[in-house]
């Protein structure tokens, strides 16, 4: 039984909490697309801990974490979070490489940077991790498998022929000290070493457990309206953030897939440049951003504070069906009940017409918030555990925003920690 836990929003939806939480249950668990340019947080017994590589389930004995072939790995960056965690008492993990993963490379952080340098006032808020430039790398067929970081020999020949590009773009785009093949093979040789105890089939590991009955989580990352086709292009990431990725990102037949948990959070945030119909400014933008998530909604791999907006059930809506929701884990719900009354985006104004479909980046441009505000429930929810002990115009909140978004919200999580959920 596979299950995905996706984002249905700008990410930081709390995915991170959820998979730990569901990870209990689960034998393995799989990064399926993306890099280190995002993180979850994640609150356990062990303390609190930044993930940016390695899967939320790497706090348990019993399960097998695996970095699938979708995901940009950063090696010396996947090596450091492992240790950090080993030195914070977490026994050692059970972690599996995919090797048909590709490596992100010194040279598209270099990228990342004098690109974004480059753009200035129109850059796309990068968090300067090489996303777009390994992701681009890939596409054009010049990245660097796993695979590919034992032979000594092939390595030097194709570095050779990839630097050759890279080299004019250093000098004549970005005027920039240019890449010598030596001291980055030497480098990838190392990467190689540090890779080889967890490289794997992964496909075919995964193509046995799901025959055995194994119970396997996809984890995402960031979320659907940052998805580089269905999302607000070209302010995107360069990976897929959908559950039907899952199945490429880790190499199972897209009908093994049978639960999609979209992760929606109570209301919204958003990091990096892009349109945000139902952002927020001011004292009330700062008073949310303060209370929310878990100290504060501040980017978990930046550090930078994030845009803050009210529950958007346009993008939401949309946000679920295009990750192909079967249950909704509505979060951060806590954070809300210090508000008298909590708007809600119900509808976009475009043109002066009302909508409520999610349109292609050009016209959501011009969208204004159509807002319908609710009683707020004034009191803290943490802590409890039942549907029905929760305060009554909380309850309203929920079934106000499940009625709009046409998805079953099956799990509320009301605090950071696994214990703080609901099940309906
Ligand atoms: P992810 O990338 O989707 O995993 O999200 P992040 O980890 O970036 O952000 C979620 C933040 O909210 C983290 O700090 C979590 O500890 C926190 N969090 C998750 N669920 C809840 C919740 O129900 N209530 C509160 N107060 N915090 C939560």
């Amino acid at each position: 039984m596979v299950k995905a836990i996706v984002g249905a929003n700008w990410g930081d939806e709390g995915k991170g909490k959820i998979t730990d939480m569901l990870a209990r249950e689960a034998d393995i668990i799989i990064r399926f697309q993306g890099g280190a340019n995002a993180g979850h947080t994640i609150v356990n017994n062990y303390g609190k801990f930044a993930l940016h590589t390695l899967p939320s389930g790497v706090f348990y004995d019993h399960t097998t974490s695996i970095i699938g072939n979708g995901v940009a790995l950063n090696v010396p960056l996947f090596f450091r979070e492992y240790q950090e965690l080993v030195s914070r008492g977490v026994h050692s993990p059970k972690i599996m490489i995919s090797d048909r993963a590709q490596v992100v490379m010194p040279y598209h952080i270099l990228f990342d940077q004098y690109e974004e340098e480059r753009l200035g006032g129109h850059s796309f808020g990068s968090t300067k991790s090489g996303i777009a430039p390994f992701y681009s790398d890939k596409y054009a067929k010049i990245g660097f498998q796993v695979s590919e970081l034992f032979d000594r020999d092939s390595l030097r020949e194709k570095l050779d022929r990839v630097l050759v590009t890279k080299n004019i773009l250093l000098e004549h785009l970005y005027h920039k000290p240019l890449l010598q093949t030596e001291p980055l093979l030497e480098e990838l040789l190392e990467y190689g070493r540090m890779v080889s105890p967890y490289v794997c089939d992964v496909a075919s590991y995964l193509d046995q457990a799901i025959k055995e009955g194994k119970n396997i989580l996809l984890e995402g990352q960031l979320g659907t309206l940052k998805d580089p086709d269905h999302g607000i292009y070209p302010m995107v990431t360069s990976s897929s953030t959908l559950a039907g990725f899952g199945s490429i990102g880790a190499g199972i037949p897209p009908y093994e897939i049978r639960q999609v948990i979209a992760v929606c959070k109570a209301y919204s945030s958003a990091v990096g440049a892009g349109v945000f119909v139902s952002e927020i400014f001011g004292a009330k933008a700062d008073e949310l951003r303060r209370r929310g998530g878990d100290g504060g909604e501040y980017g978990a791999t930046t550090g930078r504070p994030r845009r803050m907006g009210w529950f958007d059930c346009v993008a939401s809506r949309y946000g679920c069906r295009l990750q192909g929701a079967t249950d909704v884990a509505f979060t951060v719900l806590d954070v809300l009940g210090y508000l008298d009354e909590i708007p809600v985006c119900v509808a976009y104004e475009i043109d002066g017409k009302e909508t409520t479909q999610f349109p292609p980046t050009a016209a959501l441009e011009k969208a204004k918030p159509v807002w319908e505000t609710l009683p707020g429930w004034k009191t803290d929810i943490r802590g409890i555990r039942s549907y029905d002990r929760l305060p009554e115009n909380c309850r309203r909140y929920i079934e106000f925003i499940e009625e709009k978004l046409g998805y079953p919200i099956t799990m509320v999580s009301n605090g950071p920690g696994r214990e703080d959920i609901i099940y309906r």
